[in-house]
């Protein structure tokens, strides 16, 4: 069966009366050669996979085929009346039904990857829970190579973003700590069931070994962060205080020290310039 096949989807959602759920960001691929693409991205022959959403399957069986092995995890059990099926011929492929949020996935590399070289995680992420899925898998530190991950355009920009250029936020600078982010190519609308008011692109997250700064206290690296991308329209020297209450003279004086004006806007600096503000504040 062609999964990427709008009929057969169709007639294979309504056999097992299926219904798409908005609330889990359910938007099937129904484009021929996004996953094939986004597969031979992220994994080769050695890789251990895990899978975030298989939905039916159509992502998985193109991992599955050029992946050591593929754990998928699902949170939607109606899934179990299909996907036994439509991955019936996919040995490597073991589907776990659960909340990818909560699941303890450093414990499930562990378990079920040790005869891999390596671990990467892909996925046609829901969109609900796009960054703090992102951010889960980056913070916690898991041992694993890439994340290769379809989201909304608006958010592969932010994530993908140069940190101190205009699009950047405080996920950008979290994303940059620990990977080296890219997008790799936009999807439309179109090349999805239902179809999503907004269009897509897979990124690529590979993940550093060691991070682009040094920061001698990495919660207060981000919490600062946080503050300095909470209140986009003020000024730094303002938004931090505001969110922070930390007295304006504190963060004029560290901006002065690393000879940035005191009506500089966050988005205008730079990682390192962001770690030596963090170290003076
Ligand atoms: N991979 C399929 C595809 O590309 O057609 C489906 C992608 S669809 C955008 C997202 C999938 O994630 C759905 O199957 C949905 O049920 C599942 N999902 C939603 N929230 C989840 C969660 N917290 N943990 C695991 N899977 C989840």
């Amino acid at each position: 069966m062609k999964l990427s096949d709008i009929n057969a989807i169709e007639n294979l959602l309504k056999n097992a009366g299926f219904s798409f759920k908005k609330s889990l960001g359910q938007n099937f691929l129904i484009d021929d050669s996004v996953c094939p693409a986004m597969a031979s991205a992220a994994c080769d022959d050695d890789t251990g996979v895990i899978e975030i959403g298989p939905g039916i399957g159509v992502l998985t069986t193109e991992l599955s085929k050029r992946a050591k092995k593929v754990v998928a995890i699902e949170l939607d059990e109606r899934l179990k009346k299909i996907l036994p099926v439509t991955l019936a011929d996919c040995e490597n492929v073991e589907v776990i039904y659960g909340d990818a949020m909560k699941l303890d996935l450093k414990r499930l590399i562990t378990e079920k990857f040790s005869d891999c070289s390596g671990v990467c995680v892909c996925a046609n992420l829901p969109y609900y829970i796009t960054s703090p899925i992102i951010m889960s898998l980056l913070e916690s530190e898991l041992p694993i190579k890439n994340i290769t991950v379809m989201v909304q355009l608006e958010a592969a920009k932010r994530l993908c973003a140069e940190v101190g250029s205009r699009e950047s936020g405080a996920v950008t600078v979290a994303v940059n700590y620990y990977a080296d982010a890219e997008i790799l190519f936009e999807v439309g609308k179109e090349s999805f069931l239902p179809s999503p008011k907004v269009d897509s692109a897979v990124i690529s997250l590979k993940i550093r070994n060691k991070p682009p700064v040094n920061v001698s206290d990495k919660s207060k690296f981000f919490k600062l962060i946080k503050a300095c991308f909470a209140q986009r329209r003020k000024t730094l020297v303002n938004t931090v205080s505001n969110t922070l209450g930390i007295d304006k003279d504190v963060i004029r004086n560290a901006l002065q020290e690393l000879g940035l004006s005191e009506t500089v806007r966050s988005e205008q600096l730079t990682m390192q310039q962001l770690a030596d503000l963090s170290e003076r504040i």
